[in-house]
């Protein structure tokens, strides 16, 4: 069992491949204070969803370590583990339900103002109002009556419900009007805030906020350090 963690992470001396005598990562180091936000940048292919595969378990490493508050992730139970790592991929997870029900998943105990709680740090609060039922109004599966910036808001909301202490974040690339561009911007400012971030990083503005950026090549980090600074 994972104990509550602060959001300390390291990778230590990781070298993996999912087939064997293919190596991805090769002799991956690094460390992550509490809080920080990381944005990896690199090439199609380079390893950045792989570094997030192995910091998630989704395979197990059999050369170095990960690990968190120095606990290695292969001693804790993939529960413990993933309920304190929150996930938002490009594909936004909608569920056939209303929106607070789709907001609420990140936490089922949350009060109905919680939920509108969070959708208002996240900026979401004033679209869901001016929808028919607002929070109440019925969504399906493909997400269908918002829009991709929209869908994005709804699980960046539900995030915040879920309280994670890592984040990880897989920006998407999928083009949204430029209104909505700023208050995703915005809400991504507000949900990475206090928590320790990695984020596969798209948007510009993203690159330029992160504490750091690794730049990740053919499964190495070639280049680390501020936006200012490379
Ligand atoms: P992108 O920007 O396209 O998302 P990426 O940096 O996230 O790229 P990865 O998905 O980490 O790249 O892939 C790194 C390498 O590992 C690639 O050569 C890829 O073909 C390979 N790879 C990724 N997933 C698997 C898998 N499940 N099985 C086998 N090989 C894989
Ligand atoms: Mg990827």
């Amino acid at each position: 069992e994972l104990p509550p963690i602060e959001g300390r992470v390291e990778f230590k001396d990781v070298t993996f491949g999912y087939e064997e005598e293919v190596d991805i990562l090769k002799n991956l180091n690094f460390k992550v204070e509490i809080g920080e936000t990381i944005a990896f940048v690199g090439a199609t292919g380079a390893g950045k969803s792989t570094i997030i595969n192995l910091l998630t378990r989704f395979y197990d490493i059999d050369q170095g370590s990960v690990l968190i508050d120095g606990i290695d992730i292969k001693d804790v139970t993939l529960e413990s583990l993933r309920k304190q790592i929150g996930v938002m991929m490009q594909d936004t997870f909608i569920f056939s339900g209303s929106i607070a029900d789709n907001i609420k998943y990140g936490n089922l105990d949350a009060s109905e103002e919680e939920v509108k709680e969070a959708a208002k740090i996240v900026y979401a609060h004033e679209f869901i109002k001016k929808m028919e039922d607002g929070y109440n109004t019925q969504v399906n599966e493909r997400g269908s009556r918002l829009s991709a910036g929209q869908r994005q808001l709804i699980s960046f909301a539900r995030t915040l419900l879920s309280d994670p202490a890592i984040l990880i974040l897989d920006e998407a690339t999928s083009s949204i009007d430029t209104k909505t561009e700023i208050l995703v911007q915005k809400a991504t400012d507000a949900v990475l805030e206090g928590r320790t971030a990695f984020v596969i990083a798209h948007r510009l503005s993203t690159i330029r906020n992160a504490d750091r950026i690794m730049v990740i090549d053919n499964g190495e980090i070639v280049e680390v350090g501020s936006h200012d600074e490379l």
